[in-house]
């Protein structure tokens, strides 16, 4: 496995690779979540190319970006183990150098959901996505469904500007208690880290009431709701259930899904104390 940090190196060591190129982006601090989207690269390109990168310009000035978790020794055993070919972990000077003024806005689906909540947000994650995949060209990009509406922004950004790739979703991973796998679970204290699987205590509950033939999305939002409101470390921030393409909140009755196989998104964004952590499951018909 090579490590490369100059875009000059990348470029080159980009050449050397075989073709297809997959390429998994993140922002370190990596688990099995991650380490998934390597696998599911492997399985279906040539080479594997992971950034790690935390980006500053997706971090709000509240938020945590001087805390976010790093250890990149650790990271490169797990991704050398993993089989990963090369890997790039550009400084912020790299991407952004004195001077930078150009930045990729997605429209609507960055206005609702956590776009309403993290102003700014989408426009730090569609331009350093842009940016990486202008630099690393794979044929194609893995991404996570633990960040569902990131993949809706990234999907809808690689079409409309027309990047030469398929984008891949992969499954959330999850621990066994059910919380999904996420590199801001190291905030959490013991008791907090308790706490925190009743998002998908929550996401579930919806799920069987679906299951059940619940249809109304207000009481699928409602249960979700109340299932949060039940722990006392649990903070909800939003409760949604929403179209999964356009991710405007469904009203009403949810419909079948027609062509699509997913009718509707559930998602919850809960602060656990001080950590604020987000989680989805997709409704099928
Ligand atoms: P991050 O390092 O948080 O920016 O995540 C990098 C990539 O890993 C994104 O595409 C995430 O959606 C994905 N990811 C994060 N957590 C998980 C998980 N639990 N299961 C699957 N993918 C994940």
């Amino acid at each position: 496995m090579e490590t490369v940090i100059a875009l000059d190196e990348l470029r080159l060591a980009r050449l050397r690779l075989p073709e297809t190129v997959g390429f998994v982006p993140t922002m370190g601090f990596l688990h099995e979540g991650h380490l998934s989207l390597v696998r599911a690269a492997q399985a279906e390109c040539a080479s594997v190319v992971v950034s790690i990168f935390v980006n500053p310009t997706q971090f709000g000035p509240n938020e945590d970006l001087a805390a976010y978790p790093r250890d990149l020794q650790r990271d490169l055993r797990m991704l050398a183990e993993a089989g990963a070919d090369l890997v790039w972990t550009p400084t912020p000077e790299i991407l952004y150098p004195f001077g930078y003024q150009t930045w990729v806005t997605v429209e609507q689906i960055t206005q609702l959901l956590e776009g309403a909540v993290r102003p700014g947000h989408f426009r730090g994650v569609a331009t350093v996505v842009a940016k990486l995949f202008s630099c690393v060209r794979p044929q194609r990009a893995y991404f996570g469904q633990k960040d569902a509406q990131q993949a809706a922004v990234i999907r809808r950004m690689a079409q409309d500007l027309n990047f030469d790739l398929q984008v891949v979703i992969c499954p959330t991973r999850r621990e066994a208690d059910g919380l999904a796998m996420s590199s801001r679970n190291t905030y959490l204290s013991p008791p907090e880290r308790q706490a925190a699987t009743i998002l998908y205590r929550a996401l579930s509950a919806a799920q069987q009431a679906f299951a059940a033939g619940e249809r109304d999305a207000g009481r699928l939002r409602q249960c979700m709701t109340e299932v949060i409101q039940s722990e006392p470390l649990a903070r909800l921030q939003y409760a949604s259930c929403a179209d999964p393409d356009s991710l405007q909140e469904i009203e009403g009755q949810i419909s079948p899904a027609g062509d699509h196989q997913d009718c509707a998104l559930l998602s919850l964004a809960v602060y656990i104390g001080k950590t604020r952590l987000i989680d989805n499951i997709l409704l099928g018909d």
